[in-house]
């Protein structure tokens, strides 16, 4: 254990009497606490010396790895570096300190930048109009479907509760239409990693609401009988959704809504440069065709005469399908000016280089490593492919180790055993920032791990070697988690290495 990196809890750091500040003198006066409102006794805080709270804090972070520290193919995630710009945008006091509650007239500047978020997601996607209400991709998912939903019954349509999902699709898109209230059918891929129209056909009729698919799928293979699903789709009734997560390899290059696509939601969080992980905060902005811009939920932005106007929901404090509001303002505003500078830094000509780049170096890392990982699938990828573990199965390496070995490396594991479709399944994805010399190292560590699972295995079986923390135990962390101070302090006594 690197005791510089991995260091005591801050209470152990502890010291009574120790101070990392002073108060400013008391200007006010005393304001008394009843005494039913106080603590019978002093809470147990820390007290320590202001350097070691900065080296303790400062040791932390250097624990975390991301798109700052270092590579991070980590497939579906899309971990694209996150220009400073947008941070800096976001941090200006005048859009900080606006509150949701101000009257339209003193925040036109902010409205101004929803509305140009929504016409320019539209012209990227090919759609007629957007809500950047949803804060998360699945939330996009849901508000989506509750609109194809509406759409059917504002109709008379009932009858349709059906939606057809690939095997291959992200966890959230089955997991949403269940929550929507929908039945989940699934539809097989084929050998070649494609939705096999064959399988689907059988399954339409007109109890089916939608098709949700993700193109480039999951295995980052262009869906190439995308015209012909959705005409099929479209001739029983059905709606087209699209999974546009990961728009990234589509960026300037084609746009759903010229595929036949009629419902869309965007991940910002992951195509457009803001930062995700640790669970948000994120947008997952919906975008409709012209017959589904009723149903878009409300708060929305509209421009009339020059100005901008905020449409508010019926009843306005109503979360209900009917009502169509899914948030309690616009979205996460801060997630939105991120992704609005993001492209407006790039503007139109730059944008289309996007699709292209992340689109090679995909490619490039897929041919370079061929020879020593499983390729199941050959041929052209788009943003992003799939290994199944290494290609010499004798070696008794499996895909967690390589993972796990990476991480001695500096660089962070690819997504792995996901997709199900291959039990050894090794994810990656290098997004269109990373220069060929850093592609290149990746390249040489890979070949270097798939060597040493010949000649070493025992080393890259152990590993990580150099991380603050071995291998965890994900399911004892899963069943037992220890979540308070106290009781780590105890488990870990008797638990030791846990
Ligand atoms: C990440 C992802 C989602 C879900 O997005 P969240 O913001 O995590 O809810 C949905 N579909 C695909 C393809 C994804 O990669």
């Amino acid at each position: 254990m690197n005791s510089k990196l991995y260091g005591n809890l801050i209470f152990e750091l502890s010291h009574p009497g120790r101070r990392a500040y002073s108060l400013p003198k008391n200007r006010f006066g005393c304001h008394t606490i009843p005494p039913s409102l106080r603590r019978e006794k002093d809470a147990e805080l820390p007290e320590c010396d202001e350097m070691t709270v900065v080296r303790h804090y400062t040791n932390l972070s250097e624990n975390n790895f991301g798109v700052d520290n270092g590579f991070y193919p980590l497939g579906s995630c899309t971990m694209k570096y996150n220009p400073t710009i947008n941070e800096e945008i976001a941090t200006l006091p005048s859009f900080t300190n606006l509150h949701p509650e101000q009257p339209e007239e003193t925040v036109q500047g902010a409205l101004e930048v929803e509305y140009g978020l929504q016409q320019a997601l539209a012209s990227i996607t090919g759609m007629d109009d957007v809500t950047l209400n949803p804060y998360a991709g699945a939330h996009g998912e849901l508000t989506g479907l509750m609109i194809i939903r509406s759409y059917h019954q504002s109709r008379g349509d009932n009858r349709r509760t059906k939606v057809i999902v690939p095997d291959s699709a992200h966890g959230t898109n089955p997991a949403s239409a269940a929550v929507c209230g929908l039945e989940v059918v699934e539809v097989k891929s084929t050998p070649e990693g494609l939705v096999d129209v064959n399988d689907l056909k059988p399954l339409l009729g007109d109890d089916v609401a939608a098709m949700m698919m993700t193109n480039p799928n999951t295995l980052g293979l262009f869906e190439k009988d995308i015209p012909e699903i959705a005409e099929l789709v479209h001739a029983c009734g059905g709606l087209m959704y699209y999974d546009g997560a990961n728009l990234n390899p589509l960026l300037g290059t084609a746009r759903p809504g010229d595929m036949g696509f009629d419902v869309i939601h965007l991940n910002l969080h992951k195509t457009f440069s803001t930062p995700h992980g640790g669970g948000g905060p994120g947008a997952g902005p919906v975008g409709v065709r012209k017959m589904l811009i009723p149903f878009l939920p409300k708060p929305h932005v509209i421009k009339t005469e020059g100005r901008f106007m905020v449409e508010q929901p019926r009843q306005e404090d109503t979360y209900s399908v009917e009502n169509n509001r899914v948030s309690s303002y616009l979205g996460n505003f801060l997630v939105i000016l991120r992704a609005y500078t993001y492209i407006l830094t790039l503007g139109k000509e730059h944008i289309k280089e996007v699709g292209p780049l992340a689109t090679l170096n995909a490619n490039y890392i897929k041919e370079c490593l061929k020879d020593d990982y499983e390729l199941p699938i050959e041929g052209l990828c788009k943003h992003e492919f799939v290994f199944n573990g290494l290609k010499d199965k004798t070696t008794g390496i499996t895909t967690m180790d390589v993972a796990k070995r990476l991480l001695d490396y500096g660089y962070h594991a690819p997504t792995i055993y996901f997709p199900l479709l291959f039990h050894e399944a090794m994810m990656i994805e290098p997004t269109e920032n990373e220069s060929k010399d850093t592609i290149d190292g990746f390249v040489r560590v890979m070949h270097l791990i798939a060597k040493e699972a010949r000649e070493t295995p025992d080393l890259v079986k152990g590993a990580p070697h150099n991380t603050p923390i071995g291998r965890v135990d994900d399911v004892l962390a899963a069943k037992h988690p220890v979540l308070t101070y106290r009781q780590l302090l105890n488990d870990t006594q008797s638990e030791s290495g846990a």
